[in-house]
């Protein structure tokens, strides 16, 4: 042992268990010819390496700089140890000391090597639905606690076969350490059950309860029971083919899945899952399928092929009898194309695509040499309508035995629901809407430090987070907390996820509303702990100012454009502009109040916003307006009768009421059965048409504090247009413009310069809105910041909530 070796102690923390990490030290120890040893236990991945100092400063870099794939380093941290000589380079156990922390990584996408591997037929886990390896498979939804190993997953249940156990403890394989790691020996087994016949009809109503002699489902006594290695998946393809419904066993939970160019087999999902006109998401085995239903760029494509595989709303491809019927009708277009169902997304020029994200998934589409399965599956979540998505064997066999026609199950348990992700794109950037399976439960770094904190979101597309220093873990969708079964999901991803964290919360924060089901939740549970509440938009602007890591004396002007959320007035906020920081606001001008009438009902039925916008506007309701003859006379009358009189009315400023409103005045949508429905008809509408010279403009009274501003005038000239005829699309692009405009007048208005400009609420899921508004902004000098990790709705706002009460 001479003075030019050194030994240093490593601790590496990030992300960095369940990504190849420990395999990556060694192979980098044995290119740098360094001895010592690896380990990971609950603060990360610890190393003790000898050798050279020159080359031990090398190690270092390459740890920080090309970690594995998968693995995000989030510190290195060295410090000198007594040399102790030795060649060779060890892995050693897991340990569970370290105080620390380490991170649970999130499921990945079945990886290229895997899926070459899958189909070849050489390969002796050529057809194994389970196939993975370091670098893809399950994580989140196998991992009961940290450190993650395989006993502490439900692979413990499937003891690794010899050839298995060689290649798990190999580190030069590709699988070593893999915990997952599986073939056709030792691994889950697929099952299929369905009818003994497939269905040739399929019927609307739901069964078995409502038609006795309906096709007999996976829980009935008929149904078979078919095992073996590839006789599930051909008799899964034939249902499908056949038109069935086959509900499938996954990742993070059961879809439901059919072909999604039987209009008849949509149509019969969309019945029995009483789903409405709600868009169904789609799968497609590979990229060019995709691009024959879907208008994909090299941005979308990135997305959609990535590990995290989400759902990418994607422009529809135009059907040759679309472009048939256009002027130009001499361009012939060659490409693949493939004709959807109707029932599909009514009403939508967008569809939700995404790629199969596991091996599973491509066999059920079909490898070479299999008689194929539909090319595209609507894959939509296994639950009604609202409910949270099922995951348990048992819970589903009961709650999908009316939906599904056939099983595609598995024994591996899923241990932590996760649905999927869902993404669209802003002039080329990513924007979520959905943060669950892929990203869940990567952690987000907090700009300002907070105690242990559990925030526990809103009442829709809901979240949790916990929060600790400097990190934020946010949990996977949850839903909407409308039900029991809901809440109950909520109760065990709030507990998994500090479980996973190690965060053990000393404090809560829940949404300033005192009805919302979250915050009654935080009060209850709260065992002593202190609760604080933050106003909604407050917690949607706190969000994404800590997105973009703002620090904590900094304020921004934020635009918070929203469908519902409670004010300090007791009226239902969300058109506001708020001079924010994290510890407070001040609510500088909020979009003129409207009186709601009857909550809920008058969200579902948008001609309501419409004639409640028409009486505040001092407009008659006249029978030639489309929302007034879309409301019944003696609905009319009580409208009449309660708006005089304020009689159950609460004043509302809602941003996305007045959508409805338009929505509804332009004849779009009078009534909607799912959120937002309106709105997104009205974007749809809008797209990529030319509003003209002629332009709406929102009214601002600067005398009032705050400041008051008038959709009338936007509103009369949405009445004037449509008397004339003008075409629905171009109200709505006027409309969309005039926002746009109102976002750029508010800041000039607002903004004390220089200032960031924050948009935040779920009115910017609106990605022309968010585009145009964005555009004028940046054209005028400011310095804008919107949302790109997180969703703008509801679904981000527990970020938001831990930084607002974190920093006060
Ligand atoms: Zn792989
Ligand atoms: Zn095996
Ligand atoms: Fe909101």
């Amino acid at each position: 042992m001479t003075a030019d070796r050194q030994r240093r102690h490593l601790v590496v923390r990030g992300v960095v268990q369940g990504v190849g990490f420990r395999p990556f030290v060694y192979t980098t120890a044995a290119e740098l010819s360094l001895s010592g040893s690896v380990a990971n236990d609950s603060s990360g991945v610890r190393i003790e390496i000898e050798g050279a100092p020159a080359d031990l400063d090398e190690f270092a870099r390459r740890l920080r700089e090309h970690p594995p794939p998968l693995a995000v380093v989030e510190s290195v941290d060295q410090s000198s140890v007594a040399l102790r000589g030795g060649t060779g380079f060890r892995i050693a156990d897991t340990t569970r000391d370290g105080g620390g922390r380490t991170l649970a990584s999130p499921d990945v996408a079945i990886c290229a090597d895997c899926a070459a591997e899958l189909a070849d037929p050489t390969d002796r886990r050529y057809r194994h639905p389970f196939i993975n390896c370091t670098n893809c498979g399950p994580r989140f939804t196998i991992i009961a606690e940290l450190p993650y190993d395989r006993p502490s997953t439900s692979m413990a249940d499937f003891p690794m076969c010899a050839d298995c156990a060689a290649e798990y403890a190999d580190p030069t394989n590709r699988r070593f350490h893999a915990q997952p790691i599986a073939c056709p020996d030792c691994g889950p087994r697929l099952t299929y059950r369905g009818p003994s016949v497939p269905p040739a009809v399929a019927d609307l109503a739901p069964h078995p309860t409502a038609t006795p002699d309906g096709p007999p489902t996976g829980t009935d006594s008929t149904a078979h029971l078919i095992t073996g290695p590839d006789q599930p998946l051909d008799s899964a393809r034939n249902l499908l083919r056949e038109g069935g419904i086959l509900a499938v066993k996954g990742i993070g939970g059961y879809h439901l899945a059919c072909d999604a160019t039987n209009e008849r087999a949509v149509a019969t999902l969309r019945g029995r899952k009483r789903r409405g006109d709600k868009p169904f998401a789609v799968m497609v085995a590979d990229l060019a399928t995709a691009r024959a239903i879907a208008e994909v760029d090299d941005t979308a494509a990135v997305l959609l092929t990535g590990p995290q595989r989400p759902i990418v709303l994607l422009a529809r491809t135009a059907l040759p009898s679309v472009a048939a019927s256009d002027a130009d009708s001499s361009v012939v277009c060659d490409r693949d194309t493939i004709d959807l169902a109707p029932s599909v997304a009514p009403r939508n020029p967008d569809l939700g695509v995404m790629l199969a994200y596991t091996p599973q998934h491509l066999l059920l589409f079909g490898l070479s040499g299999d008689r194929p399965g539909p090319r595209v599956l609507v894959m939509t979540s296994g639950n009604l309508g609202g409910e949270p998505i099922c995951f348990d064997d048992e819970d589903a066999r009961t709650r999908l035995a009316g939906l599904a026609d056939g099983w595609l199950m598995h024994d591996r348990r899923i241990l932590t629901p996760c649905d999927d992700s869902v993404v669209r794109l802003v002039d080329g950037a990513e924007l979520p809407l959905r943060r669950s399976r892929g990203y869940a439960p990567l952690p987000l770094t907090l700009p300002v430090p907070v105690p242990p904190t559990l925030a526990v979101g809103a009442d829709l597309k809901n979240t949790c987070a916990v929060g600790d220093g400097r990190y934020a873990w946010l949990s996977q969708h949850i839903g909407d907390m409308d039900d029991l079964a809901t809440l109950r999901a909520f109760g065990s991803a709030a507990e998994h996820l500090a479980e996973l964290t190690g965060v053990r919360p000393t404090q809560l924060v829940a949404d300033a509303h005192p009805r919302y089901r979250s915050t009654t939740w935080a009060r209850t549970h709260a065992a002593g702990r202190p609760v604080h509440t933050v106003q909604h938009h407050h917690a949607h602007i706190a969000a994404v100012m800590g997105e973009h890591g703002l620090g904590a004396s900094e304020t921004v002007t934020g635009i918070a454009f929203d469908g519902t959320g409670f004010g300090p007035d007791g009226a239902i906020w969300g058109g506001e502009v708020l001079a924010a920081g994290y510890k407070g606001y001040r609510r500088l001008a909020h979009l003129k109040y409207v009186p709601l009438a009857g909550g809920d009902v008058s969200v579902h039925r948008p001609y309501r916003m419409a004639l409640a916008h028409l009486w505040s506007a001092r407009l008659d309701w006249s029978d030639t307006i489309a929302s007034v003859a879309a409301c019944p006379a003696d609905e009319r009358a009580v409208l009449a009768h309660q708006f005089g009189s304020g009689f159950g009315c609460t004043p509302t400023s809602s941003m996305g009421r007045l959508f409805d409103a338009v929505s509804s005045l332009a004849g779009v949508r009078h009534t909607v059965d799912y959120e937002a429905q309106a709105a997104i008809e009205l974007e749809a509408r809008a797209r990529g048409t030319d509003p003209g010279a002629h332009t709406y403009r929102f009214g601002l009274d600067h005398t009032a504090d705050p400041a008051v501003i008038d959709p009338a005038p936007v509103v009369a000239a949405v009445v004037t247009d449509a008397a004339h005829g003008v075409p629905a699309g171009v109200i709505a692009a006027r409309f969309h413009h005039a926002v746009a405009a109102l976002v750029l007048d508010l800041a000039l208005e607002f903004a004390p310069s220089p200032t960031t400009v924050a948009l935040s609420g779920g009115v910017f899921q609106n990605a022309l809105l968010l585009s145009a508004a964005r555009t004028a902004l940046r054209d005028n000098g400011f310095h804008v910041i919107t949302h790109r990790r997180l969703p703008p709705n509801d679904g981000g706002l527990a970020f938001g909530q831990l930084l607002a009460a974190g920093a006060g």
